[in-house]
């Protein structure tokens, strides 16, 4: 009533009203849209939730997480083309993130905080990801089954010594690509190729199951020797399932290719979309997961290898031993992927 009232006595006034009100309310609206960032990440909601938390509680930002399957992700960021709703882009493997470089819905983005802190192999060239976690891929043997004095690089395990006493997990995986691209890099075609028709005769069963299955199967007497990430072996020996943690208590790591290139590393990591109307947020929220106190919690949690020099890895990881990892730029692997898988698939490896 009284509105109504004002209207009649004074319009000059309403009108002023409203115009004061779209003035202040326009960049309050612009402030809240800018604190948030969205983040699709391939790695599991306990994987990445507490430390996106940290930094909201750091930093004022709120993180709107949505996790999936890598490439379900992946599809859905292109599907949404340029109204995508993600901002950043998290999985693992730097051929995954390929996959998201090529499909073009990745933008370069220069930061000298993430140069910095990563190294050059650990990151693409041009900027468009970035490494925030790193592991090995190593051989893994059943105690008292092999001596580790037989064994020594990825390249001699396709001798027939080896003949029935391999588990490892199919081609199609992207962990076995990269490993196989590593190769392929220093050995060349031919090689490569010649060694796959080698290894897959050595293998025990036919490939099934993840990185764990492996460990399981070699403890359970199928075979001897296994191929894994490490953080898998550290989650076995650490969780609460009895069954894995025995089985990776009957095994011993052993780091392959020491006196020549190095163990085969890989990564998790993170890129920016293409799309995005955030860049400066999610470029911040990248940053924070190199801080050092996020790559502790990726050492101590994740059980895995921090990418910056001058954290150092958990007490576990350590209790190890150190070794020699491989320094290829991990967008070479990239690059080969399309030629390891044909290499894969000629040589049967299923
Ligand atoms: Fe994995």
């Amino acid at each position: 009533m009284s509105l109504k009232k004002g209207l009649k006595t004074n319009p000059c006034s309403f009108i002023l009203s409203i115009f004061l009100c779209c003035l202040f309310s326009l960049p309050l609206y612009a402030t809240q849209s800018l604190q948030e960032v969205n983040l699709y990440s391939a790695r599991k909601e306990a994987l990445i939730k507490p430390i996106v938390d940290e930094f909201t509680q750091q930093t004022g930002i709120k993180v709107n997480l949505i996790t999936g399957k890598a490439d379900a992700l992946l599809q859905r960021i292109k599907s949404e083309v340029r109204n995508t709703y993600a901002d950043v882009f998290i999985t693992t493997d730097a051929g995954r993130l390929y996959r998201a470089k090529s499909a073009d819905v990745l933008q370069a983005i220069q930061s000298e905080a993430l140069n910095r802190v990563i190294s050059d192999n650990l990151r693409d060239p041009e900027g468009y990801w970035y490494g925030l976690s790193m592991r090995a891929r190593p051989i893994f043997y059943v105690k008292g089954a092999v001596n580790s004095e037989e064994l020594s690089t990825y390249e001699a395990l396709a001798d027939s010594k080896f003949k029935g006493r391999i588990c490892i997990r199919s081609s199609n995986n992207i962990y076995n690509q990269s490993l196989l691209a590593s190769m392929l890099a220093v050995d060349g075609p031919n090689k490569t190729q010649q060694w796959a028709n080698d290894f897959v005769k050595n293998f025990a069963r036919k490939p099934k199951g993840g990185d764990r299955d492996q460990i399981k199967g070699a403890a359970s007497g199928q075979c001897d020797i296994a191929i894994a990430n490490t953080y898998y072996f550290g989650k076995m020996i650490t969780g609460k399932k009895a069954d894995q943690k025995k089985a990776a208590e009957a095994m011993a790591i052993f780091w392959p290719n020491q006196t020549n290139r190095g163990t085969h590393v890989n990564i998790s990591g993170a890129g920016i979309t293409k799309h995005t109307k955030n860049t400066a947020n999610a470029q911040k929220l990248i940053e924070f997961l190199v801080t050092k106190k996020a790559q502790r919690w990726y050492a101590d949690v994740n059980f895995e290898y921090p990418v910056r020099k001058d954290v150092a890895a958990s007490d576990l990881l350590k209790s190890w031993g150190d070794f020699k990892a491989d320094t290829i730029n991990l967008s070479q692997l990239d690059v080969n992927n399309a030629e390891a898988v044909k290499i894969m698939d000629r040589a049967g490896w299923k």
